[in-house]
């Protein structure tokens, strides 16, 4: 955890999110400018830069957060279907440091993704 790292002051209830779920492992909430009529983003709540920085030891915590996404998808609205996206490093177009999945749903047309 950093101070300075927003997803980690979301996780711990420090800055206000749109919680839809959260376990002792995994915070979901929404996205701030969403790009689909859904748009969840999911993170661990240790925190981990991103897939490139993650090690086998997050494996399991890596498969829990996708087999996580259809279940919240289709809650949230994403009856038809979603996008997971993450994104790795500045040629992968992160703009948060704290590893984070995109969910994406509901009927298009998206504004991007
Ligand atoms: P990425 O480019 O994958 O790093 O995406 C970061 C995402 O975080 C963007 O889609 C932002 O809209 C979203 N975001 C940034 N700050 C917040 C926040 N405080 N609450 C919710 N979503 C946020
Ligand atoms: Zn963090």
């Amino acid at each position: 955890m950093t101070d300075s790292c927003i997803f980690c002051r979301i996780a711990k209830g420090e800055i206000p999110a749109g919680k839809v779920y959260e376990d002792d492992e995994i915070v979901v909430f929404r996205d701030i400018h969403p790009a689909a009529p859904v748009h969840l983003l999911m993170i661990p709540r240790e925190h981990i830069e991103n897939l490139m920085t993650a090690g086998s030891q997050h494996e399991t915590l890596l498969g829990r957060m996708i087999a996580l996404a259809p279940r919240l998808a289709r809650e949230q609205g994403a009856t038809d279907g979603f996008r997971i996206v993450i994104n790795n490093g500045p040629d992968g177009g992160q703009e948060v440091y704290h590893l984070h999945v995109h969910v994406l749903g509901g009927p298009r047309p998206w504004k991007r993704f």
